[in-house]
């Protein structure tokens, strides 16, 4: 995960090492360093831009050049400041509802009816919380056939009705039925399209708004760099979605969309999937995610 930027941070670093006496000339060329490989890990010239002025701030303001370990502080400080780009503390998932209804939006192929059922999989044996499923991909048969696939994998009961075409109806009568049946958490699978379209932005919207959700996801592959952070600023303009879910981060991924996405739409990344398998699912900790990239 993110090894290219591991290690061309890695070697910025290096230019503080082997010097007797830092200058300031060493840590602005470790700070260019430090910008060249966050735009080689996709993130846009701007945020990449501010990065580095941000971190040269701070270590003018902390007299990074008269302290013991300048090297160590100024790691410290991209440390610091990497983590509040991916959005400072880990954002909790709201499960106040009763029952609870999260909605998942996203394009096809991004991973939205995997991580559907990795979430109910957790919810289910992290959480303690009895989910229910619901196909409201009205388009395609298989991806309905995939989801009840996906809830015999985990014991997860499987929503869907054959032959109707409306998909606020289905998660509607949905909802009606977990309440009768006791679930507690309700997880709408929706359909989506290869790209961003009209029409599946009306339908989105329109199941958003009968539903009003406690939880709207916003699933993206971190394979597609800047594309994933526009198609995130497309469907919040749409949706005012309320967190992000990185996918695929098991991958050859750059970095770019889990490093920007949150600066562009202010909205939290609350999960990755890091695999294929229901298990590979895991909280995001900006923090943690910060440390490991430095490693
Ligand atoms: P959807 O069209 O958005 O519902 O996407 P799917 O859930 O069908 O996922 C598309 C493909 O990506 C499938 O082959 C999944 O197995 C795969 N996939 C989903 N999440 C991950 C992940 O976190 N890591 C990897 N490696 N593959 C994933």
């Amino acid at each position: 995960m993110f090894d290219n930027l591991s290690e061309k941070l890695d070697k910025a670093f290096h230019i503080l090492k082997g010097h007797g006496k830092i200058t300031e000339i060493n840590v602005a060329d470790t700070l260019k360093e430090v910008r060249r490989a966050l735009l080689d890990a996709d993130v846009n010239f701007k945020i990449a831009k501010e990065f580095t002025n941000t971190v040269k701030e701070k270590a003018i303001g902390q007299d990074v050049l008269t302290t013991l370990q300048p090297g160590q502080l100024l790691v410290k400080l991209v440390k610091d400041e990497l983590t509040e780009l991916m959005g400072g503390d880990v954002a909790g998932i709201n499960l106040s509802g009763n029952p609870t209804v999260i909605l998942m939006s996203g394009l096809q192929g991004s991973g939205k009816t995997t991580f559907s059922g990795k979430l109910a999989n957790h919810l289910k044996t992290k959480r303690n919380k009895k989910p229910l499923l619901v196909a409201c991909d009205v388009y395609r048969p298989a991806a309905i056939n995939q989801l009840h696939v996906v809830g015999d994998q985990i014991g997860v009961e499987v929503y869907s009705e054959l032959g109707n075409d409306n998909p606020v109806e289905i998660a509607q009568n949905a909802v009606k039925y977990a309440k009768e049946k006791g679930y507690n958490v309700v997880i709408v699978d929706t359909a989506g399209r290869l790209a961003v379209d009209e029409e599946m932005m009306t339908e989105i919207a329109n199941v958003h708004r009968a539903l009003n959700p406690q939880e709207t996801l916003f699933v993206v592959d971190s394979m597609t760099g800047q594309d994933a952070v526009n198609t995130a600023k497309a469907f919040n303009d749409r949706l005012n979605f309320d967190g992000v879910i990185l996918t695929k981060l098991d991958g050859d991924t750059r970095g770019g969309a889990a490093l920007t996405i949150k600066s562009v739409v202010n909205k939290p990344i609350k999960f990755v999937g890091t695999g294929e398998k229901m298990e590979a699912i895991d909280v995001f900790y900006p923090n943690r995610m910060a440390e490991r990239i430095l490693g």
